[in-house]
Protein backbone atom coordinates (compact mmCIF):
# COMPACT_ATOMS: atom_id res chain seq x y z
CA UNK A 1 0.00 0.00 0.00
CA UNK A 2 1.25 3.32 -0.78
CA UNK A 3 0.48 6.29 1.08
CA UNK A 4 0.13 9.45 -1.32
CA UNK A 5 0.37 12.90 0.10
CA UNK A 6 -2.30 15.19 -1.29
CA UNK A 7 -0.23 18.29 -1.17
CA UNK A 8 1.82 16.43 -4.01
CA UNK A 9 -1.21 15.41 -6.40
CA UNK A 10 -1.81 17.55 -9.04
CA UNK A 11 -5.48 18.24 -8.38
CA UNK A 12 -6.23 19.82 -12.50
CA UNK A 13 -4.24 19.47 -15.42
CA UNK A 14 -1.49 21.84 -16.23
CA UNK A 15 -1.41 24.00 -18.81
CA UNK A 16 1.45 25.23 -21.03
CA UNK A 17 0.33 29.40 -21.21
CA UNK A 18 -2.43 31.26 -19.67
CA UNK A 19 -4.18 32.06 -16.42
CA UNK A 20 -4.97 30.28 -13.30
CA UNK A 21 -7.24 31.73 -10.87
CA UNK A 22 -6.69 30.29 -7.60
CA UNK A 23 -7.96 30.21 -4.41
CA UNK A 24 -11.52 30.54 -5.56
CA UNK A 25 -14.83 30.11 -2.70
CA UNK A 26 -16.29 27.21 -4.03
CA UNK A 27 -19.45 28.35 -4.63
CA UNK A 28 -17.74 31.13 -6.90
CA UNK A 29 -16.21 28.89 -9.26
CA UNK A 30 -18.62 28.57 -12.04
CA UNK A 31 -19.09 32.34 -11.87
CA UNK A 32 -15.81 33.01 -12.08
CA UNK A 33 -15.28 30.64 -15.28
CA UNK A 34 -18.43 32.48 -16.78
CA UNK A 35 -17.39 35.86 -16.32
CA UNK A 36 -13.57 34.74 -17.86
CA UNK A 37 -14.49 32.66 -20.40
CA UNK A 38 -14.45 33.88 -23.84
CA UNK A 39 -14.89 32.44 -27.97
CA UNK A 40 -12.63 29.54 -28.13
CA UNK A 41 -10.70 29.76 -24.93
CA UNK A 42 -10.42 26.39 -23.36
CA UNK A 43 -10.99 26.20 -19.63
CA UNK A 44 -10.20 23.72 -17.02
CA UNK A 45 -12.37 23.83 -13.77
CA UNK A 46 -11.74 22.26 -10.29
CA UNK A 47 -14.19 22.44 -7.81
CA UNK A 48 -14.16 21.59 -4.17
CA UNK A 49 -10.44 20.98 -3.82
CA UNK A 50 -8.70 20.72 -0.80
CA UNK A 51 -7.17 24.15 0.70
CA UNK A 52 -5.15 25.12 3.59
CA UNK A 53 -5.78 28.71 2.78
CA UNK A 54 -9.88 28.83 2.48
CA UNK A 55 -11.22 24.82 3.26
CA UNK A 56 -12.49 24.02 -0.14
CA UNK A 57 -11.41 25.91 -2.71
CA UNK A 58 -11.98 26.39 -6.85
CA UNK A 59 -9.81 26.68 -9.42
CA UNK A 60 -10.22 28.14 -12.98
CA UNK A 61 -7.54 27.31 -15.53
CA UNK A 62 -7.96 29.67 -18.79
CA UNK A 63 -5.46 28.44 -21.65
CA UNK A 64 -3.93 30.83 -23.93
CA UNK A 65 -5.47 33.83 -22.54
CA UNK A 66 -3.65 36.16 -19.27
CA UNK A 67 -6.48 37.94 -17.27
CA UNK A 68 -5.58 41.46 -17.20
CA UNK A 69 -7.06 45.13 -16.52
CA UNK A 70 -10.95 44.62 -16.83
CA UNK A 71 -11.59 41.12 -16.45
CA UNK A 72 -8.76 41.44 -13.51
CA UNK A 73 -11.34 43.85 -11.79
CA UNK A 74 -14.41 42.03 -12.39
CA UNK A 75 -12.63 39.41 -10.99
CA UNK A 76 -12.01 41.60 -7.50
CA UNK A 77 -15.79 41.92 -7.26
CA UNK A 78 -16.92 38.32 -7.07
CA UNK A 79 -13.70 36.41 -5.47
CA UNK A 80 -11.36 38.82 -3.60
CA UNK A 81 -9.69 36.14 -2.18
CA UNK A 82 -8.91 34.48 -5.42
CA UNK A 83 -4.55 34.69 -6.55
CA UNK A 84 -4.23 34.90 -10.31
CA UNK A 85 -1.12 32.93 -11.78
CA UNK A 86 0.38 34.01 -14.92
CA UNK A 87 1.84 30.55 -16.59
CA UNK A 88 4.18 30.77 -19.75
CA UNK A 89 5.72 27.62 -20.92
CA UNK A 90 4.57 25.58 -17.57
CA UNK A 91 5.86 28.19 -15.84
CA UNK A 92 4.58 30.50 -13.07
CA UNK A 93 5.96 33.99 -14.14
CA UNK A 94 4.22 35.71 -11.70
CA UNK A 95 1.44 35.32 -9.17
CA UNK A 96 -0.61 38.29 -7.50
CA UNK A 97 -3.47 38.09 -4.81
CA UNK A 98 -6.76 40.38 -7.04
CA UNK A 99 -5.93 43.65 -6.81
CA UNK A 100 -9.28 45.19 -5.26
CA UNK A 101 -9.25 48.27 -7.48
CA UNK A 102 -10.95 51.80 -5.78
CA UNK A 103 -13.59 51.78 -8.34
CA UNK A 104 -15.44 49.68 -10.64
CA UNK A 105 -16.47 51.04 -13.42
CA UNK A 106 -19.43 49.55 -15.70
CA UNK A 107 -18.65 46.18 -14.57
CA UNK A 108 -21.26 45.65 -12.43
CA UNK A 109 -25.28 46.55 -12.28
CA UNK A 110 -27.28 48.30 -9.47
CA UNK A 111 -29.25 46.29 -6.83
CA UNK A 112 -31.67 49.45 -6.38
CA UNK A 113 -34.11 49.07 -8.54
CA UNK A 114 -34.58 53.13 -8.47
CA UNK A 115 -31.32 53.74 -9.50
CA UNK A 116 -30.66 56.02 -12.07
CA UNK A 117 -28.03 53.56 -14.45
CA UNK A 118 -31.00 50.82 -14.41
CA UNK A 119 -32.76 53.54 -15.77
CA UNK A 120 -31.04 55.50 -18.27
CA UNK A 121 -27.92 54.29 -20.09
CA UNK A 122 -25.70 55.49 -17.75
CA UNK A 123 -21.97 53.34 -17.48
CA UNK A 124 -22.27 52.50 -13.49
CA UNK A 125 -19.86 52.93 -11.08
CA UNK A 126 -18.89 51.44 -7.48
CA UNK A 127 -16.47 52.87 -5.11
CA UNK A 128 -14.86 50.29 -2.65
CA UNK A 129 -16.21 51.40 1.21
CA UNK A 130 -14.32 48.22 2.82
CA UNK A 131 -11.95 45.90 0.80
CA UNK A 132 -12.68 42.94 3.46
CA UNK A 133 -15.41 41.92 3.14
CA UNK A 134 -15.50 43.70 0.18
CA UNK A 135 -18.41 46.49 0.39
CA UNK A 136 -18.89 48.92 -2.36
CA UNK A 137 -21.18 52.43 -2.98
CA UNK A 138 -23.13 52.88 -6.25
CA UNK A 139 -21.11 56.53 -7.37
CA UNK A 140 -25.50 57.88 -8.38
CA UNK A 141 -27.75 56.45 -5.85
CA UNK A 142 -25.20 56.41 -2.62
CA UNK A 143 -26.23 53.14 -1.67
CA UNK A 144 -23.89 50.41 -0.34
CA UNK A 145 -24.00 47.20 -1.37
CA UNK A 146 -21.81 44.07 -0.29
CA UNK A 147 -20.46 42.73 -3.70
CA UNK A 148 -22.23 39.50 -3.60
CA UNK A 149 -25.36 41.21 -4.16
CA UNK A 150 -24.41 43.01 -7.14
CA UNK A 151 -24.41 40.93 -10.74
CA UNK A 152 -22.12 41.74 -13.18
CA UNK A 153 -22.40 43.37 -16.88
CA UNK A 154 -22.45 41.66 -19.90
ZN1 LIG B 1 -27.18 52.89 -7.80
Amino acid sequence: MSIVDPAHVRQVEAIANGTVIDHIPADMTLKVANLLAQGDDQVFIGINLRSSRVGRKGVVKISGREIVGRDASALALIAPSATICIIRNYQVISKQQVEVPPWFDDIARCANPNCVTNHERWPTRFGVVVANPLTVRCTYCERSFDAGELSLLA
